[in-house]
């Protein structure tokens, strides 16, 4: 099922995607979803980020080809992390598909990472790997945008990871997906620039949850960006980066100069 956030004729809807349209749905995602009847093709319609997180959380260094690659930061292939790395994005740097990823004045070299993401569809603590699925809602594509210098230079990534625009989500939530088997390529202006898949990652999904959860509780609508393959590659004006994700769809948005 493919579940949607969407701005309709000025109001904000819930919805289950099928054959191009929204389905609207009663009591927003995380309830029984009982469709309303109303129907509204997609094209009348303006997708959102599909829920609006109380913190967004991110793995650094999860995929070996990233590592060998130099990873984000330094020259030359880093020791794979013993455990998962999170970082913390803010929800006020979330936008949707089609919006504008801005570059921010004197930020130097801004970076896209496309990335698998989980989102939390049930409140837990301490949650164990064998329990992560029932709350995960599902999994929708995500650019966590990175400004280099800032994230090389400053004591913390607060502005290298978290400018306004810096987390894209969407299209939509795709459940019922195999979180240890979900692909991913990223496409800058149409050419294929990332490609792996959740099975190449250092620290899968479920131990990434579970370790984020040991220390902080998990909201409903709570975001996981799940860590980047390969080489990222820079964004500049007149960009459209593409982040897909198989059993998802494809998050387009395009790059301004700020
Ligand atoms: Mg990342």
């Amino acid at each position: 099922m493919l579940l949607a956030r969407a701005r309709v004729r000025g109001r904000v809807v819930h919805a289950i995607v099928e054959d191009g349209a929204l389905h609207l749905i009663r009591g927003g995602l995380f309830g029984r979803r009982e469709r309303s009847g109303e129907v509204v093709p997609l094209a009348e319609a303006r997708l959102l980020a599909p829920t609006r997180p109380t913190k967004v959380l991110a793995i650094g260094l999860n995929y070996r080809s990233h590592l060998d690659s130099g990873g984000a930061q330094s020259a030359g292939a880093r020791p794979a992390p013993a455990q998962p790395e999170p970082f913390i994005k803010t929800p006020s740097s979330v936008i949707g598909p089609g919006e504008a990823i801005v570059l921010p004045p004197g930020a130097g070299r801004v970076d896209e990472e496309g990335e698998v993401v989980a989102v939390i569809g049930r409140r837990g603590r301490n949650i164990p790997e064998e329990r992560v699925d029932d709350h995960v809602l599902g999994y929708t594509c995500g650019n966590d945008v990175s400004a280099r210098p800032w994230q090389r230079g400053d004591l913390q990534w607060w502005r290298a990871k978290s400018a306004d625009t810096f987390t894209a989500v969407g299209p939509w939530i795709a459940t019922d997906l195999d979180p240890e088997a979900i692909p991913l390529a990223v496409r800058l202006n149409g050419e294929v620039i990332q490609q792996a898949t959740t099975a190449d990652l250092i620290h899968s999904i479920r131990r990434c949850i579970a370790h984020i959860s040991s220390a902080m509780t998990l909201e409903r609508g709570d975001l996981v960006f799940t860590g980047t393959p390969g080489e990222t590659h820079q964004l500049t004006d007149g960009d459209i980066v593409a982040v897909e994700v198989g059993g998802v769809g494809v998050l387009r948005n395009p790059v301004v100069e700020g």
